[in-house]
């Protein structure tokens, strides 16, 4: 019988933000990670990644990248403060809806939403319908609720939530959801850049891959314990990081997937 799992690594677009965004140690200026009154040098581009699980009991897909709506005018789709420190770029056949399409997959079992910023749940109300479950934490979805930070409440109005509660005890806090009962995907409660953000802790065959979510922007995020400019909880960031830091050094850890690493590129992990 054929128990793979198949992790796509698919990139929708990317962010244009200052380079002071995902690590805060590079520069002096406390708001530079803003970009206001700081020079065009100081752009740099990341990819804005999502990914789709095959598993034997149906698709999941985590995260949704940015809509086809800001293809056109970023400006009139989003508040300012949904572009001021990352501004959105999605090329043609970029979004989830194109590129589920091309993969000829018409159904998702369940969406999973590591967080809701804006980047990370920009195209729900497109993609939303290919799914049976949209899963958020709880914690999340009271925190986005309430408003404030990088959160556009206007981008989910029409979406109804499956918010779930954590019914497992993995992760740097003991909190975890094991999405199909059979211990293979694990959504694990990592907050610090969000009060309810969720990683995704893969398991097959003595095998893991691990997907931070906005717990970490980047490789050396975990290597060195760098904090990025935004955080929700300082500790709580550093106590995640030092989490995937543990897992990036297990033996059976195929990859640790961070959303706006550079240096990964779309491809497809079969374990
Ligand atoms: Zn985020």
């Amino acid at each position: 019988m054929d128990d793979k799992l198949k992790v796509h690594v698919l990139h929708t677009g990317y962010v244009e933000v200052d380079k002071a965004l995902p690590f805060r140690n590079k520069s002096l200026n406390p708001f530079a990670y803003t970009g206001l009154l700081r020079n065009k040098s100081n752009k740099i581009r990341l990819p804005v990644s999502v990914y789709l699980i095959e598993h034997p009991k149906g698709n999941v897909l985590v995260d949704t990248g940015w809509s086809k709506a800001v293809r056109g005018n970023y400006k009139k789709h989003l508040p300012v403060k949904g572009y001021l420190a990352s501004k959105p770029i999605l090329g043609p056949g970029e979004s989830i809806t194109e590129q589920l399409d091309k993969l000829g997959i018409k159904k998702l079992q369940f969406i999973v939403l590591t967080h809701m910023h804006v980047d990370h749940i920009d195209a729900l109300s497109e993609v939303q319908d290919y799914a049976e479950f949209i899963l958020v934490s709880r914690d999340e979805l009271k925190s986005a609720n309430n408003g404030g930070g990088r959160y556009i409440k206007e981008l989910w109005q029409n979406t109804i939530f499956d918010r779930f509660d954590w019914n497992g005890e993995m992760g740097p806090y003991f909190k975890s959801y094991d999405v199909f009962r059979d211990g293979k995907i694990n959504l694990i409660y990592l907050p610090g850049h969000t009060a309810g953000s969720t990683g995704v802790l893969i398991k097959n065959n003595g095998k893991f891959v691990f997907i931070t979510g906005g717990a970490a922007y980047a490789k050396e995020s975990w290597e060195k314990l760098e904090l990025p400019s935004i955080v929700n909880d300082r500790d709580r960031t550093l106590r995640c990081l030092k989490y995937i830091r543990k897992l990036s050094r297990a033996d059976n850890c195929i990859e640790i997937l961070a959303s706006h690493d550079p240096e990964v590129k779309p491809h497809v992990i079969e374990f």
